[in-house]
């Protein structure tokens, strides 16, 4: 049977879609078994591609310092994240300048080993992509308004937070208003346990 760490290694060397990408896979993946919050989000930017570090980028300033308030030190603390995503590895653009969608192959040969394998209290699901893979027949803005259960777990969703995503904040200014409050509450609780 495999164990974590392998599971880990294997993703970490994982380089299937080299060819599709044209350009050599850098997977990112980070934290323990135990990892308290199981985070995903859709995949990794091109600076965290250069980097290898989770959030590394302006979409991870927003998330850890205005949203979540918590430092580096916490944030990459092992113990406290596991940072993973439906794609491990940055994609590349589309001719418009976008990222690519994350390769469908990613969660199937990884996100569902990872999710039976971390012992976390809650998952935090960063963006549609991510919101729609684990509640595919839910409403998007109703899944980041309440506290949803996956897996018998407290299961919150957040918008993006890429500083492109600017209409879905105009159209919704609640979110930084309140929701984003509660969420925090609840980021903080469970860092505490
Ligand atoms: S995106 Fe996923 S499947 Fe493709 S090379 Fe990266 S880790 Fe492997």
């Amino acid at each position: 049977m495999t164990s974590y760490d392998d599971l880990k290694r294997n993703i970490k060397n994982c380089r299937f879609c080299e060819e599709k990408f044209g350009f050599l896979p850098h997977p990112v993946v980070f934290g323990n078994e135990d990892s308290k919050i199981f985070q995903i989000s859709q995949a990794p930017s091109s600076s965290v591609h250069m980097t290898g570090k989770p959030f590394d980028d302006l979409s991870g300033k927003r998330l850890k310092y205005s949203w979540y308030q918590v430092t580096d030190e916490i944030f990459y603390n092992p113990d406290n994240f596991y940072i993973t995503a439906l794609g491990h590895c940055y994609p590349g653009k589309t001719a418009s300048g976008g990222d690519k969608q994350p390769p469908k192959i990613c969660s199937e040969k990884w996100l569902g080993k990872e999710l039976k394998m971390v012992c976390n209290d809650i998952y935090v699901l960063i963006g549609k992509k991510a919101a729609m893979y684990f509640f595919p027949k839910k409403d998007y803005n109703e899944l980041i308004f309440s506290d949803n259960i996956y897996n018998g777990k407290l299961s919150i969703v957040l918008p993006h937070p890429s500083p492109l995503n600017i209409k879905w904040f105009k159209e919704h200014p609640e979110f930084e208003k309140y929701r984003i409050k509660e969420i925090r509450n609840t980021i903080k609780c469970t860092l505490q346990r």
